[in-house]
């Protein structure tokens, strides 16, 4: 099982990793949209950090929400809102919970995904977060049906991250400000994925 103690690692370790990625989150960004990825990452996730310090006592889904809504009061731009909604949407369906099995992190991570899309209304392969979360979806749903162990699905959820990451540089942006360059996004890596895609790796190492 995932632990509470584990959880709150999954979100300072995001912290330091954002932190050591803001410039090159920035230059995705910069090719196909504003260049502040990376800054927005780096603010909203240091806000989160300090939060931590307060999360000793609450369980897992408490934290979660906590952590989304943070997300939203201080980071400006579209990931603000986005992974905002994506912290709450878990949290609130782990609410109470002080451990994860596998279909509870499934469920958890389901929800998220339904928060974004809700709110920002993409699908896969319009070049978005939407590229790694639904493939991890995907990915932890069939491990939940094939009872693998959390560490296999892990690994899984892993290789379906990755593998949606790759496939935003091909396409051509449909959502967000990267959209306004039309054909011109294409052969770019979506900075909002790549974001992505570091949250779920740190969260595979915090099972493992
Ligand atoms: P902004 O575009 O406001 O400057 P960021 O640069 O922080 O915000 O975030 C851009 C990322 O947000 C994109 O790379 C993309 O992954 C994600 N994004 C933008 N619009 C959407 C949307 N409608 N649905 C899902 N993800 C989106
Ligand atoms: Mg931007
Ligand atoms: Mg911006």
């Amino acid at each position: 099982v995932i632990s509470q103690v584990s959880i709150n690692e999954w979100l300072k370790e995001i912290a330091v990793v954002m932190r050591q990625n803001k410039d090159y989150l920035s230059q995705l960004d910069a090719a196909i949209g504003d260049a502040d990825h990376g800054i927005n990452m780096d603010r909203g996730f240091q806000k989160v950090l300090i939060k931590t310090e307060t999360f000793a006592d609450q369980d897992i889904g408490a934290m979660l929400k906590n952590t989304g809504m943070t997300l939203i009061s201080s980071v400006g731009g579209a990931s603000g809102p986005l992974y905002g909604k994506f912290f709450m949407q878990m949290g609130m369906a782990l609410m109470g919970k002080m451990e994860l099995n596998l279909e509870d992190l499934s469920t958890g991570i389901s929800k998220g995904l339904d928060g974004v899309k809700g709110i920002g209304k993409a699908s896969v392969g319009d070049k978005t977060m939407v590229d790694v979360w639904t493939p991890v979806v995907e990915s932890l749903s069939e491990s939940v049906n094939q009872k693998d162990t959390l560490e296999i699905a892990s690994d899984k959820m892993v290789i379906a991250a990755d593998k949606g990451l790759k496939s935003t540089i091909n396409m051509i942006a449909r959502k967000g400000r990267a959209s306004y360059l039309g054909e011109r996004s294409i052969g770019h890596q979506d900075p909002g994925a790549t974001s992505s895609c570091f949250i779920v790796n740190i969260l595979q190492g915090i099972i493992v």
